[in-house]
């Protein structure tokens, strides 16, 4: 045997044999079928089989080798070129698989025969490890090129210098310096780097990929970049991820709604790259403007139903105050046409008159803002004015169908937020569903009560009627749900979408024979926004 640099080293060929032995490598020696004749204690322990069943037997039965290639190939170059070099799968003692990569030489024996040596190394972890991460490089390289959504690979490491001369000038808190300096935040857009993009993000942002690689400002419009910048400060707060809604613009500058959704996995960030998603958001958006008004005209025809019904209150509220400026007016007369005329009695009956007047206008005036169709508007609203306003509609219907009414609404609840027309309707509705579910009963009392409990705001319109069954309480607020003759089976789905858009809830509480209690909650004006 040689040494490197060429020098006999003497030994013996029963020293050799130990040392190959106790190596920890494994190391077997066979013939050219395959028979084993040395099997090393680093055999024994990668592959579980001792000296005494290993030696004599062949090889590629007692490990079912299988090799990369016909074993008769790889025979055929060991011969020519003297070695050999691959990965096998063996079976261990214990059973399991194992990848093996082996070296082979061919050597002489004593006696002259060829033997082949052999080193092997257990690379089953490593192959292992390389799968899942070729596998997890795949998956990931799949769902960056095949989803739908616009994927971005963004290089933001220039914001750590930005970030870092903010320091060195004192600089402690990002948002606040933002506040002060708007301007700031299209820097970093400026010095963000798109670096990679997929098949998507050419379509959505209509430009190639050379087109869109590049600094990530120019399809940001400036409407979005309170958008941009909550997504630095959530990645410099360690947050996992972050998402909103916001207008991107196209290569060409054409903007539209999209979902923008940005992660920040530990292992990029410290090389300052990030992935993001963006969505296209346009068509839901729409669709959700189409719902909302669609659902505003189906209230306004509603509440036109319900002006309809209550013909006869609102001829009767306008009426009064019509026959009391008449009477006015003939007792005016009646001062005036005195042999002496009582000047100041004709003063106050014009003074009534006009009081009456205004009255009535004020009157079509509230039936008028129900009747037009507008615009949901959002205004701080106090609840008692507004039960009153509606209680003034349904009053004569009151009366018609002997309910007598109790409110009960401290004047110092707090405000909500919402549309006076709309939520005037909800009432509305529910008084005029009480004063009907009470016409047989013997007692008709009608009670509308007023409270506040910490976020919210309870009103509940409580009748002394028949009740809801259980099993229908569920139904109620379904559209078309009535067990009226004439009925439509809308209101309460209406009063439902109502109250939901204004970010509250509805639901109905009846024990049987105690009447029924429509309970509403709606968000104190305010209390979201403090919360943020
Ligand atoms: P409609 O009044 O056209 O029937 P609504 O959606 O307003 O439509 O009401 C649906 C159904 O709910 C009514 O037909 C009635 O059966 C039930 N309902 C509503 N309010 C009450 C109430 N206060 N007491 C008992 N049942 C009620």
């Amino acid at each position: 045997m040689h040494d490197r640099t060429g020098d006999v080293l003497d030994i013996s060929a029963n020293s050799l044999a130990g040392l190959l032995d106790a190596a920890h490598e494994p190391i077997l020696v066979r013939d050219l079928e395959g028979r084993i004749l040395f099997w090393n204690q680093g055999c024994e322990a990668l592959y579980g089989h001792g000296r005494e069943v290993a030696r004599g037997a062949l090889a590629p039965d007692l490990l079912s080798t299988v090799f990369p290639a016909p074993l008769d190939q790889i025979t055929a170059r060991l011969l020519a070129e003297g070695r050999w070099e691959g990965e096998v799968t063996r079976r261990l003692a214990d059973g399991r698989e194992a990848v093996i990569a082996l070296r082979w030489s061919l050597r002489r024996d004593v006696s002259g025969g060829v033997e082949v040596l052999e080193t092997g190394r257990d690379v089953t972890e490593a192959r292992k490890a390389e799968e899942a991460l070729r596998r997890s490089e795949y998956r990931f390289r799949n769902v960056f090129h095949a989803m739908s959504v616009s994927f971005w690979e963004l290089d933001f490491s220039a914001l750590a210098g930005m970030f870092g001369a903010l320091r060195a000038k004192g600089v402690t808190s990002l948002r606040a310096h933002i506040a002060e300096n708007p301007r700031f935040v299209r820097q970093m857009m400026e010095a963000s780097q798109v670096v990679d993009v997929n098949d998507k993000s050419l379509q959505l942002f209509e430009a190639t990929r050379e087109q869109l690689l590049g600094p990530v400002d120019r399809f940001w419009p400036p409407c979005s970049e309170h958008v941009f910048a909550a997504s630095v400060i959530a990645a410099l707060e360690k947050k996992p991820h972050y998402e909103s809604e916001a207008r991107f613009r196209t290569y060409d500058g054409r903007e539209f709604d999209g979902l923008f959704t940005c992660c920040y996995p530990r292992e990029y960030l410290p090389q300052g790259a990030t992935l993001v998603g963006v969505i296209d958001i346009t068509d839901r958006l729409r669709a959700q403007e189409d719902l909302a008004r669609v659902q505003a005209e189906l209230a306004h025809a509603a509440r036109i139903s319900t002006l309809g019904e209550l013909t006869a209150s609102i001829a009767h509220e306008v009426n009064q105050p019509l026959s009391a400026i008449v009477t006015n007016g003939e007792a005016g007369l009646r001062w005036l046409r005195r042999a002496t005329p009582d000047l100041e009695e004709v003063g106050r009956a014009f003074d009534r008159m006009i009081g009456e007047a205004n009255r009535a206008s004020g009157v079509i005036g509230r039936i008028r803002t129900m009747a037009v169709k507008g615009e949901p508007e959002k205004a701080r609203l106090s609840l008692g004015p507004l039960v009153e306003d509606s209680v003034l509609l349904v009053r004569r219907e009151l009366t018609t169908h002997d309910v007598a009414l109790r409110v009960q609404v401290p004047a110092d609840l707090p405000e909500v937020e919402g549309d006076r027309v709309q939520l005037q309707q909800v009432l509305v509705n529910l008084m005029v569903n009480a004063a009907q579910a009470m016409a047989e009963a013997q007692e008709r009392v009608l009670t509308i009560r007023g409270s506040v409990d910490e976020a919210m705001v309870t009103l509940s319109v409580a009748d002394t009627g028949p009740g809801v069954p259980p099993e229908r309480l569920v139904q109620l607020f379904n559209a078309f749900y009535t067990t009226k003759a004439g009925g439509m089976g809308m209101g309460l789905s209406i009063c439902k979408t109502i109250v939901q858009a204004h970010g509250g809830e509805i639901a109905v509480v009846s024990a049987p024979g105690e009447g029924a209690s429509f309970v509403l909650k709606l968000p104190r004006a305010g209390v979201a926004q403090e919360a943020d």
